[in-house]
């Protein structure tokens, strides 16, 4: 039994192993030189999670900077409207930066310097985990460098000038087909080279042990908030949890409180892109196979020649080759249930969300809400839904007025 092994007050897990594995996924596949970085961040993880002023000052951020508890809201006019299950948001749009990545950037970051860095990088496609990580840097006076690939500092012009403003540096990728899997790449190398001052701070639940169980960890309050507040609100645990399923850091998040509870199902929602062809989607677990990406095993998109394959999503939060590699496993146990919404979908959720609700969702959690309006009006009454607000849609209006009003000019 490792370390890790708690899974909940009521069960207990034989994952992450001590290799950092979950079943046949998981691991840390890196070159000899990146070894020693990844033992002393695990060594350093476990001693931080031990002590009670590291998770005081956690605690404490978490509360006077990030906002938290987010709220546990009764989306009543959506309810109405869909004529089934109540449906509940676990508001994380609400927390400072507007989503969850905030949770992990954070942590991270107070991580980081318990460790004596100076420095943080990280890597990021859309921007917001950038963002995320601009901010803990600033309020933590780390230095901090983002890389971006030149293809996405064009399309997150607006990302990129936050970053700058919070005092980062945003170092523009050229190799590889300029996107976030090749700024992932650099950020690695990076690390090798300054570990001694510097943090990579990965932004999901995917990469090297011992990242995904790092990540998880400073997700875990998404669920552990969530279950206290319906307890409040309904009396009683939920009947159904949906999330958004991009690296996996939210759903997982949410999820994990509950995977001990039996009678709670629980599914993560993919993103279907324009249609389930190659290049067309992000549907890891519709369309994948096991493979390795950024030194961790898990469901690839690939070609038959293990090439990665481009990905679509109208959301570019969800727009990733690969997924964590806990959601693999809980995929291939049967305990989550893994399913997809398309550009189309989630789009009409993103309205109905907006008209019904006055919360303009990420186009991310979008696809959470897209899968709820499906399964809800199916479900009785009294049986009671949550879905996961992963982040607010106000980066999002722009790309959304590209669909939904295409004869306007809003660029
Ligand atoms: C980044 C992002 C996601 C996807 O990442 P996960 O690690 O799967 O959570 C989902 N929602 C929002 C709002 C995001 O910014």
């Amino acid at each position: 039994m490792s370390e890790y092994g708690v899974l909940s007050s009521r069960q207990s897990t034989p994952y992450p192993d001590d290799r950092g594995r979950y079943g046949d996924f998981g691991g840390k596949f890196v070159p000899e030189t990146l070894m020693p970085a990844l033992q002393e961040l695990e060594t350093a993880y476990v001693e931080a999670k031990e002590d009670p002023d590291f998770q005081n000052l956690l605690r404490k951020h978490q509360t006077d900077y990030v906002g938290r508890p987010t709220p546990l809201y009764f989306a009543q006019r959506l309810t109405a409207s869909l004529g089934g299950a109540k449906v509940y948001f676990k508001r994380e749009d609400l927390a400072h930066t507007g989503a969850h990545k905030i949770n992990n950037a954070l942590g991270q970051g107070l991580l980081a310097k318990r460790m004596g860095k100076r420095r943080i990088i990280a890597e990021t496609g859309a921007g917001q985990h950038g963002v995320a990580t601009a901010t803990a840097a600033a309020l933590l006076g780390l230095d901090c460098d983002i890389y971006m690939g030149t293809e996405d500092i064009e399309r997150q012009k607006l990302n990129v000038f936050r970053m700058r403003l919070l005092g980062a540096r945003v170092i523009p990728v050229n190799s590889g087909s300029r996107i976030l899997k090749d700024a992932i790449n650099e950020a690695l190398r990076d690390w090798v080279t300054n570990v001694r001052d510097t943090h990579y701070l990965l932004g999901t639940v995917h990469g090297p042990h011992p990242f995904p169980l790092i990540c998880r960890d400073f997700q875990r309050i998404i669920g552990e908030e969530a279950r206290k507040q319906i307890l409040e609100h309904e009396g009683r645990l939920p009947d159904l949890l949906v999330a958004c399923v991009g690296g996996g850091s939210n759903s997982i998040g949410l999820f994990f409180e509950f995977l001990g509870e039996d009678a709670v199902k629980m599914v993560g929602v993919e993103a279907g892109g324009i249609g389930l062809g190659p290049g067309q989607h992000a549907a890891r677990f519709a369309g994948g196979s096991l493979g390795m990406l950024h030194g961790a095993m898990s469901y690839v998109l690939q070609d038959k020649n293990g090439q990665i394959l481009t990905t679509h999503s109208v959301s570019a939060g969800l727009d990733y080759p690969s997924v964590g590699p806990e959601h693999a496993y809980l995929m291939r146990t049967g305990r989550v249930e893994y399913t997809h919404a398309s550009d189309s979908e989630a789009l009409a959720a993103f309205r109905q969300t907006s008209e019904l609700e006055g919360i303009i969702p990420a186009l991310e959690s979008a696809h959470a809400v897209a899968y709820a309006c499906k399964v809800v009006p199916n479900m009785p009454k009294d049986r009671i839904v949550i879905v996961n607000m992963s982040g607010r849609g106000d980066k999002d209006v722009q790309q959304a007025a590209k669909y939904l009003l295409p004869e306007e000019d809003f660029s």
